[in-house]
């Protein structure tokens, strides 16, 4: 089934809900058994010039091989962690990760907040 565009930052706020259950090597690294390993169609990354239905269009198509590859969590995190800035990594384009980052760093800020109110409470 086709995820609609804003799907993937919901399921980037709750990923279990989206993590197939696999049987993977947990010994072997993440990429080795990444399913766009051979990206022959050339979906993940963008040519240059691309107009933006085409970018659309292969970015969905790119997310359809990520909904069923088995290192998908390691992947998305691999690109949030780095961060990778330019194609499609864990069913996220680039301008995806920069919202999750975004929602990341405003949390870690609310709850360093959070964590000096109640050292200063104490205190
Ligand atoms: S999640 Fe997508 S980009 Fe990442 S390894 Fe799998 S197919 Fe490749």
């Amino acid at each position: 089934m086709l995820q609609p565009p804003h799907s993937s930052l919901q399921v980037a706020a709750i990923p279990h809900q989206r993590v197939p259950v696999r049987d993977r090597n947990q010994d072997a690294p993440w990429h080795t058994e990444a399913v766009c390993r051979r990206d022959e169609a050339g979906l993940f990354f963008a040519p240059s010039k691309e107009p933006t239905a085409a970018r659309l269009s292969r970015e969905e198509a790119a997310k359809r091989v990520c909904a069923r590859c088995p290192v998908m969590v390691e992947c998305r995190e691999h690109a949030l962690v780095q961060p990778e800035p330019y194609g499609v990594w864990g069913g996220l384009t680039a301008a995806e990760r920069r919202v999750v980052l975004a929602r990341r760093r405003r949390r870690d800020m609310e709850l360093n907040k959070a964590a000096r109110g109640t050292i200063a409470a104490a205190g």
